[in-house]
Formats: C-alpha cells, structure tokens, sequence
C-alpha cells in the first residue's frame, strides 16, 4: 500500500536545507516522544530582520522529516512575523495527506520548533533592549 505520497517520501530521503548552519541567530531542539522524532533548527537572519537561511538536522518519521523540509522552502525570505503566522493548517496543506492524531504530532514538529525558537529569539531581544 502507497501510504504516503511521493512528494512526501522525497523531501523525507531528499532533505532541502539539511545540516547546522554555525554560526546562526536562531537554534532550537524539538523531540516528538509520541514517535521518537527529533530536530534540530538553526536559522540565519538578514539585516532586515527576514529568514535568509535554515538548516535541519533530524532523524525520525517520514512525515516529521518531509514537514521540516517542505517548511524550510516557505519559510527562506519571510520575516519573524511572517512564520509565527504559518498555522498548523498552512503545513497540512503542504503535505496534503489525512493524519491521525498521533501524526498531526510528526507534522507539527517542525512547525512548534520553528516557533519555539523565534519566540526565544524575540524575548532574549527584549531582555537585550
Ligand atoms: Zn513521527
């Protein structure tokens, strides 16, 4: 049984913007104990403010993989503001399959790590203010 789709299974073996960017402004671990997921974010900001570059390093479910990547295309160029928007809606449009509750977790992962990290940034910002 085809149980994922193609896309899927190619952004999962085929990773876009897989690696550690070092030096980055932005770093963040996320783990999906539900499926033994884990990723890790780092991201580089322009001089505006706007995502100029991300890299995941990850091991995990297709979906929780594929996820990551196909946000890495969406995200490159927007600004923070811009991501914190990305809803869970706008990353289950990007994978377009149906997912159990269990995946919605794997599908989310690198969306919650995304966020996590931005709002990390955001606040050590003000404390720096
Ligand atoms: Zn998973």
């Amino acid at each position: 049984m085809d149980l994922y789709r193609e896309h899927i299974l190619d952004h999962a073996k085929n990773p876009r913007y897989a690696g550690v960017l070092d030096p980055c402004d932005i770093e963040h671990e996320k783990h999906n104990p539900t499926c033994g997921d884990f990723l890790h974010l780092t991201l580089r900001l322009d001089q505006y403010q706007n995502v100029s570059e991300i890299a995941w390093e990850g091991e995990g479910c297709a979906i929780s993989q594929a996820a990551a990547s196909l946000l890495g295309e969406v995200v490159i160029g927007k600004s923070i503001g811009e991501v914190l928007a990305i809803s869970q809606d706008d990353v289950l449009k990007l994978l377009q399959i149906e997912l159990s509750p269990n995946r919605l977790k794997c599908a989310l992962l690198s969306l919650n790590a995304l966020h996590e990290g931005m709002d990390a940034y955001e606040n050590r910002k003000k404390v720096n203010e």
